[in-house]
């Protein structure tokens, strides 16, 4: 029999494809001999069936028979039994942590016979028909698909009958009167009895867990997080212990370590008299696990010694879900945490220090989007600014925006380009679509461990959650704070470190870590985040085998990229340097109708480059500087062809001389293409128009005599775009070293970028008249790919990633089975013509962290990415290492 079912007693953490990291996790604190109560696990592989086929694999309902008479033994109860009923969860829980994403049903097997029993067997009436009429409710709600609120009104109309104030005021009778009702709406709005039989609520609920899978919100979470989409979900089957049986009892989450900032301490939130759920959803005010030493000092002390094992035992942060029934503990989830990014940094390095962990393991655990998002700008302590209230810190960053109270608002004014910060009572999982869409999230309920900060964290989001001096009314659109009135639309900032809201934007200034790689902070200034990041980056580059250079056109990208940590400049865009004021000499140069004036024009162009190469040069003295020669079509430095059309016609009408602009709309609609990506650029360009590349390449090697002279160290590199056939390279090569000759500086290496599929193909010919080989993945990706990244973003890649014809659009992670196999192929050819030829990469990718990774695994010999990327890069560079 193929293994559908695992006991908890038979899995363990590093199972969690299978088991996912619920049940994988379940089944090692099962091992280590926590007290987790009695339950299995069925595994994806049948979610995956059921996702295929719509239908569970056959042979699971006796393996399921199998494993719940086992349970049954162990908890000497039964499904079901009139007098004692075995009562179960159903859970969900894939190998990715989703939190929150899909679903779970509690108190499975409770029907209108057994909650007379488990009334009687607990003593507690108002307990039994509370777990009674939750379990309709979520059973209503997720496996009958019903909708949520009208359970939510019946049991406020519940309440406002009673003149109760929570839930806890209503009593057995209520709850009995609300089950009652409760069972008549899942009746009217299924057509449907609620099913009485507790193994049909178990299969149903299983299925429905299995579905959930594909929920709206799960899946855009998966695309949000890039976690595939056919990994399936494990589900938990777990005999019930309960936190609501009275003021003895009661159900909380912890964290071994502060999860924002990473410090040692006491982390969590707890409620007494509590079922699941009722934590996160900030139903009612938690208070600190602090205070649980007051309230049970037993269970106290046993969670702190489980949570200090636990954390021993997994080598990192872990967060905990347990609960108290009747003043025993028990433990219903642990997994490695989810932590701001600052937390990470510090969790690793303090790891280090207590010898729980190597260095190359605490740099296996930050991430290049971590340490990105460190580098995100701060508010200006100094700036003046308007607090208007102060809530919990629970996901760090500087954010300003609009107030918007509702998600779909925010992903209407986000569409618009706006920037807002998404402003609820609490979050739940349906504002996943706003949260993406907003700057940053501000609540007035819920704690650190409430579903705002989670998510946010999780997302790396900026949230401010509990902020309760806030009076949030979504319906009149406003939120009142000491008598303040804040309208939607009204600009407010929030600083999830501090957890301060303020009114109006305030101004920003560059993160500690940011000054650090700057050089104006250093690593034993004090800053803890600082010291953490700086060792952590020295041992990145200690290991790491690829080098980093800049993308720069500038002296002051340089000098930046330097500081961040460049070794060199990977590409240098040369047309960005006939912007401007001499766009006219450019203009010259098209509109000339002869060899005089033509060369007339380059002269005048000549000494403008020679002047940047000098400033650019001298920035990265003694480091290698590729300079790419023009490559994008002349008519980009035009105007447009037809404000140039209508301008001449209303000349003409007018009765005047149009005069240039008539000779300029020649120039225009002779040059104009239909499709300028493909037409006359590049390499192209440089072969059609005489002298001028020639002017480009005089420019650059008088720009390095110069600075010879002054004893300097100029390492500048020729860099042919757009190349397909080595007869280009040939042709455009013969004409640089004609050039340099006469200039009479020679050993300037000349090479290509690789951009077009033809060109990595016979990537063994072109080797042959290159020093070296940049990959243009951007341009590669169009071309193999056949879109243009200016047309497709908008158009319809969100599509695209919708229906899952990729995870990631292929312009910000490299499609390793495309393009990077056409890497691939010219690293190899090049390499079998040249061994030593010299292998980078500069397209947009030399930023991102996944990509880094696949041209280390390629063999490359360094990437080029943007200045601000560089401290990314290196990290990853050296995680790739690893
Ligand atoms: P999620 O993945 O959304 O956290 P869970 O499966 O952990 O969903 O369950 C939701 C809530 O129900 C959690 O607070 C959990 O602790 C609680 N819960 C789940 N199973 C049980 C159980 N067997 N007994 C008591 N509480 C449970
Ligand atoms: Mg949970
Ligand atoms: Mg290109």
């Amino acid at each position: 029999m193929s293994n559908l079912v695992y006991d908890f007693a038979e899995g363990n953490k590093d199972m969690k494809e299978l088991l996912g990291g619920k049940g994988a996790n379940l089944a090692e604190m099962t091992n280590l001999g926590l007290p987790v109560p009695p339950g299995f696990t069925i595994t994806t592989e049948a979610c995956k069936v059921y996702l295929r086929t719509g239908a569970v694999p056959p042979e699971l309902a006796d393996e399921i028979d199998h494993h719940v008479d086992v349970l049954q033994q162990k908890m000497g109860k039964k499904l079901g039994q009139a007098d004692d009923p075995l009562l179960v969860s159903v859970r969900s829980g894939a190998a990715a942590s989703m939190p929150g994403m899909m679903e779970t049903v509690l108190n499975v097997g409770l029907n209108d016979d057994s909650v007379n029993g488990l009334a009687h067997q607990s003593g507690n009436p108002r307990f039994a028909w509370d777990a009674y009429r939750r379990l309709i409710q979520m059973f209503g709600k997720t496996v009958l698909a019903m909708d949520g609120e009208v359970f939510e009104q019946a049991l406020d109309a519940a309440k406002d009958a009673k003149g109760a104030r929570s839930d806890l005021d209503l009593d057995a009778d209520d709850l009995k009167a609300l089950v009652e009702t409760f069972k008549h709406a899942v009746h009217e709005h299924t057509g449907r009895e609620f099913p009485q039989d507790p193994r049909t609520q178990m299969d149903l609920a299983i299925a429905a867990v299995f579905g959930s899978w594909n929920s709206e919100r799960a899946i855009l979470y998966r695309r949000q997080e890039r976690i595939g989409t056919d990994l399936g979900t494990a589900v938990n089957i777990c005999s019930m212990v309960f936190g609501n049986l009275g003021m003895d009892s009661g159900t909380g989450v912890a964290f071994t370590r502060d999860p924002s900032t990473g410090q040692p301490g006491v982390y969590g939130d707890y409620l007494q008299n509590a079922q699941g759920e009722d934590v996160v959803a900030g139903i009612r005010n938690t208070v600190p696990l602090a205070d649980m030493e007051q309230l049970d000092k037993t269970s106290y002390d046993e969670l702190m010694a489980i949570m200090a094992k636990l954390e021993g035992h997994y080598r990192d942060l872990c967060d905990i879900e347990f609960t108290v029934e009747r003043g025993k503990l028990w433990m219903l989830q642990t997994r490695v945490g989810k932590r701001t990014a600052a937390a990470a940094f510090r969790i690793a390095t303090s790891l280090i220090d207590e010898g729980v962990i190597d260095t190359d393991e605490a740099l296996r655990r930050v991430t290049g989007a971590q340490l990105a998002q460190l580098m995100f700008p701060r508010f200006d302590a100094d700036a003046e600014k308007e607090k208007i209230a102060k809530g919990i810190g629970a996901s760090p960053g500087a954010a300003s925006g609009t107030v918007i109270f509702t998600s779909a608002a925010a992903v209407e004014a986000a569409d618009k380009g706006e920037k807002v910060i998404l402003v609820r009572r609490e979050t739940n999982p349906d504002d996943l679509h706003g949260m993406i869409a907003a700057q940053g999230i501000l609540t007035s309920r819920g704690g650190k461990t409430s579903h705002a900060a989670v998510v946010a964290r999780g997302m790396g989001k900026t949230c401010v959650c509990g902020a309760e001096e806030l009076d949030v009314n979504v319906a009149q659109g406003t939120i009142t704070v000491n008598g303040t009135v804040i309208e939607e639309g009204e600009t407010i900032s929030i600083d999830g470190t501090t957890g301060e809201v303020f009114r109006g934007e305030v101004p920003v200034v560059p993160s500690p870590v940011v000054q650090y790689f700057e050089g104006s902070l250093h690593a034993d200034d004090g800053d803890e985040l600082v010291a953490a990041v700086h060792r952590l980056m020295t041992h990145a580059d200690e290991v790491r085998r690829l080098g980093i250079r800049t993308n720069a056109d500038t002296a002051d990208d340089a000098a930046r990229a330097r500081r961040f940590g460049a070794e060199g400049i990977g590409l240098c865009r040369t047309e960005h340097m006939f912007l401007g004021e001499r766009r006219e000499s450019v203009e010259r140069l098209i509109l000339a109708d002869n060899d005089a004036d033509c060369a007339a024009a380059l002269a005048e162009l000549e000494p403008l480059q020679r002047g940047d190469f000098l400033e650019l040069l001298a920035a990265m003295d003694g480091l290698p500087v590729t300079i790419r020669l023009i490559d994008p079509p002349l008519h980009e430095f035009l105007p447009s062809m037809e404000e140039l059309a209508v301008k001449v016609a209303l000349a003409r009408e007018r009765g005047q001389d149009p005069g240039h602009d008539a000779a300029l709309l020649t120039a225009v609609e002779r040059l104009h293409e239909e499709n300028p990506m493909l037409g006359l650029r590049g390499v192209r360009l440089g072969l059609v128009i005489p002298g001028l590349f020639a002017m480009q390449v005089r420019a650059i090697a008088s720009a390095a005599a110069e600075l010879r002279e002054q004893g300097k160290d100029p390492r500048p590199e020729i860099m042919i775009p757009l190349v397909g056939a080595v007869q280009e390279l040939m042709l455009a090569r013969d004409e640089v070293e004609g050039v340099l000759a006469e200039v009479g500086v020679e050993s300037i290496p000349i090479g290509t970028m690789i951009e077009l599929p033809r060109a990595a193909v016979i990537a063994d010919q072109i080797a042959e008249a290159a020093d070296f080989f940049s990959f243009g993945t951007n341009d590669l990706t169009q071309t193999t790919w056949g879109f243009s990244r200016d047309d497709v973003e908008g158009a319809f890649f969100s599509r695209y990633l919708e229906k899952g014809i990729f995870a990631v659009s292929p312009f910000e992670s490299i499609d390793r089975e495309g393009v990077g196999a056409l890497v691939r192929t010219g690293v190899e050819r090049g390499r079998a013509t040249k061994p030593d030829l010299k292998l980078g990469i500069c397209g947009e990718h030399g930023g991102d962290p996944d990509s880094i990774q696949f041209f280390h695994e390629v063999g490359l010999d360094y990437v080029s990415c943007s200045p601000f990327r560089i401290p990314v890069a290196r990290l990853e560079a050296g995680r790739s290492a690893l």
